[in-house]
């Protein structure tokens, strides 16, 4: 698969600034795979890795909380990876963990540099100063955000679907939702899947669970496709479902196919469809 890496003029003088200051290793904080793909889709991973810069010093987190759910989405990647191509659509995604910066948050949420997440400290997230965020926001966010609005306006009649994961136990609570369908203003892509849902699911379904529009979840899809009346759906998938290959496989091949019914039922053109 095609892989190719945007970088924005700002990002590079500051990397640059970065290497020259700490002679650490170029970060590239976006990459788009398959940029050739043909379908209407735009699929977007926001929290695609766990992955923190050097010179975070990892963020003073454990090892455990490094890698956990608290950083990233597990298996949300793979996934996406998955439906990028069964249906031949570019992907974009984030290279860092959403602890240094969460690129589904505008600059202006304090979420965006979580000094707590769940249950967890986040050591080197805490007292950040102005000038400390609106650094991590042009670095990271900035590129990501143009990343996105590239891929969504050299694509025909864009579809933006984002891909995301959730943990199982949340504040000691199981959650009984195992795929959550998302939407803000704009829920046209998000009824057609969630009305095609049986003769896909087989699993517990839900319209914006185990998050909605409240919790501040929508910015990607109110960024990039709700102002320009685009369809969009941010969809969540329970992480325990996706841990091994042949998981994360067989849930892009039924999404992809849930995605291609459902945008049959909207009234827009373009191009959704299986490979395979
Ligand atoms: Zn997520």
């Amino acid at each position: 698969m095609l892989t190719e890496t945007v970088f924005g003029k700002q990002l590079v003088s500051e990397v640059e600034a970065t290497a020259q200051r700490g002679g650490e290793a170029l970060v590239q904080p976006v990459q788009t795979v398959n940029p050739n793909g043909t379908s209407s889709v735009v699929l977007v991973c926001e929290h695609a890795t766990h992955e923190i810069p050097a010179s975070f010093q990892n963020l003073g987190l454990s090892e455990e909380t490094r890698l956990s759910h608290a950083a990233w989405d597990p298996g949300a990647m793979a996934v996406a990876r998955g439906l990028s191509s069964m249906l031949d659509a570019a992907l974009v995604a984030s290279t860092v963990s959403r602890l240094v910066y969460d690129c589904n948050r505008p600059p202006s949420a304090a979420d965006a540099m979580p000094a707590r997440s769940e249950v967890i400290d986040i050591p080197g997230n805490v007292g950040l100063s102005l000038q400390e965020r609106t650094a991590r926001a042009q670095t990271f966010y900035e590129p990501f955000r143009g990343a996105v609005a590239n891929r969504m306006n050299l694509t025909q009649s864009p579809v933006l679907v984002t891909i995301h994961s959730f943990t199982p136990v949340y504040h000691g609570q199981l959650r009984d939702v195992e795929i959550g369908v998302l939407h803000d203003a704009d829920s046209r892509l998000a009824d057609a899947m969630l009305q095609t849902t049986p003769s896909h699911a087989g699993y517990n379904v839900r319209r914006n669970l185990p998050y909605g529009p409240e919790h501040g979840v929508t910015h990607t899809l109110k960024e990039h496709a709700l102002g320009a009346g685009h369809l969009n759906v941010m969809l969540e998938i329970r992480n325990d479902l996706i841990q091994t290959e042949t998981e994360q496989s067989a849930m892009a091949g039924l999404i992809a196919g849930w995605l291609a019914q459902a945008f049959a039922l909207t009234t827009e053109k373009g191009a959704v469809q299986c490979r395979d």
